[in-house]
């Protein structure tokens, strides 16, 4: 009898172990739910999935991160302004992009104060500054002290967080 009790414990203990596993995702979404009443702009999950294409919502909802060198902004250097590729908001203009030659599109600034929303991330094992829109709280990526220009900051943004304007199209 001991035995199969053990034996139930050690496969409750597995299925346990699974579901933590499986579940991990939707509870960091939860989590986030919890925070996003800071933002202007805010859908249920199910809202952004149907707005966002599936690789998008994996990055601004999940806060994944493309691969490098893969982003359709990477090497863009066209003149105009970046927005939140979930909302629209303005985020950075084209004259703080700079080549930072780490595979993501980098700026030195945003466009303007609190436009950004920084906070502390410390997945992967370490403390990094994660950046996200200041008006949906899409995930941006992350914000580096190592910049080279003579602000010192490197934001380094995934592609798929981001649209482009291009200023001749908003002189028309
Ligand atoms: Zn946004």
């Amino acid at each position: 009898m001991k035995r199969i009790i053990f034996i139930l414990k050690l496969s409750t203990a597995t299925l346990l172990a699974a579901c933590q596993n499986t579940e991990k995702p939707v509870h960091s979404t939860i989590q986030k739910n919890q925070t996003m009443s800071n933002f202007t702009v805010n859908k249920t999950e199910e809202e952004w999935k149907k707005t966002l294409s599936e690789e998008q919502y994996h990055i601004l909802r999940e806060k994944g991160t493309e691969r490098p060198n893969t982003g359709k902004y990477n090497m863009h250097f066209e003149k105009g302004k970046y927005t939140c590729a979930a909302c629209g908001y303005e985020l950075f203009d084209s004259d703080n992009k700079f080549e930072s030659h780490c595979g993501w599109p980098s700026f030195d600034n945003e466009i303007g104060n609190g436009r950004i929303k920084k906070q502390t991330d410390y997945s992967l094992g370490m403390a990094r500054t994660e950046i996200l829109c200041g008006k949906c709280g899409g995930h941006l990526g992350h914000i580096f002290d190592d910049g080279p220009t003579k602000t010192g900051l490197r934001y380094c943004v995934n592609s798929l967080s981001l649209e482009f304007k291009s200023a001749n199209d908003t002189l028309k």
